[in-house]
């Protein structure tokens, strides 16, 4: 064995024995904030734009095959369009062990229009969807990274939702592929659940949103208190509002699922302005933190 090889293989057991001591790996803002970057270079991830949405869902699935047990890559049709929502699956080894099961979720479209601007001819523009859109996604990959290091002591699931931001487009609703996933999945009831979205601001700002405060209370607390562990300057110990995004369809089905979204939006919210140095890898690293840490039960 060369010395290379040497190296190699005592990077390897290191990693390997920090995995089976149970000690949480280290999630990285940084390698969230590149997740956000290689999105935006897609161009923006709405309905028109297909090679975008293409290269997009390749470079998610890619990404998440490395390292999840289970892929699924459902298609649907709703409202005359065409979705597909992606479902990762990190499988929990003792299956006598009734643990539970979490999903992670976040909507990987992003808004066709940018419709909180003030010109005529921007409003028709796509948004480019950094913080809405790409920084749930992103937190979601670099999570998968850190889950094949160390499997956590639960089933987690990584869902990444397609048309959430087609909202009062057209008089459609939001959380199109949402609720397409709960319907075409009936089987699939997680013990807890959690939405990312808009979650990479510079300045972010996580109030408890209360469709989440009132239906899913218990694991709406265990988070924040998990935040208030951490010192986290990000999860703010008061009321936000309530908003529809991708948990109501699993709240409607009895499953609790709490949103962790940004509120008040941002002044750059469905507008062309929604671009990457809005972001900070600080905050991803906040919010990554207290989701790791809900994942393998430490408080
Ligand atoms: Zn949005």
């Amino acid at each position: 064995m060369g010395r290379i090889e040497k190296l190699v293989l005592s990077v390897f057991l290191v990693t390997v024995s920090a995995g089976s001591l149970g000690a949480e790996p280290y999630f990285d803002g940084q390698r969230a904030m590149q997740h956000i970057a290689a999105q935006l270079a897609h161009g923006p991830r709405e309905p028109s734009n297909l090679e975008a949405k293409q290269k997009t869902l390749r470079y998610i699935q890619q990404t998440v095959k490395t390292h999840a047990d289970q892929i699924a890559v459902q298609t649907f049709e709703a409202h005359s369009l065409k979705g597909t929502n992606i479902w990762a699956t990190f499988v929990h080894k003792n299956t006598k062990a009734n643990a539970g099961r979490i999903m992670l979720g976040a909507h990987w479209d992003t808004r066709p229009r940018s419709d909180q601007e003030e010109s005529l001819i921007k409003q028709k523009m796509p948004t480019p969807g950094a913080n809405d859109g790409a920084s749930g996604v992103a937190v979601l990959l670099e999570l998968a990274r850190i889950f094949a290091i160390s499997p956590p002591p639960v089933t987690v699931d990584l869902v990444f939702f397609d048309l959430e931001d087609m909202g009062n487009i057209n008089h459609l609703p939001f959380s199109i592929g949402a609720r397409e996933f709960v319907a075409r999945n009936p089987f699939y009831r997680p013990s807890a659940g959690v939405i990312l979205d808009m979650v990479c601001d510079k300045n972010l700002s996580i109030p408890r949103e209360l469709y989440s405060k009132t239906q899913a209370e218990k694991l709406l607390d265990r988070i924040w208190g998990i935040a208030k562990a951490q010192n986290s300057t990000v999860f703010k110990d008061r009321d936000g509002s309530y908003i529809q995004d991708d948990h109501i369809p699993f709240l409607d089905a009895g499953i609790p699922v709490v949103d962790l979204i940004h509120y008040p939006f941002p002044d750059y919210w469905h507008t062309s302005e929604d671009t990457l140095d809005k972001c900070s890898s600080q905050s991803l690293q906040q919010v990554g933190n207290v989701i790791s840490s809900l994942v393998y039960g430490i408080p």
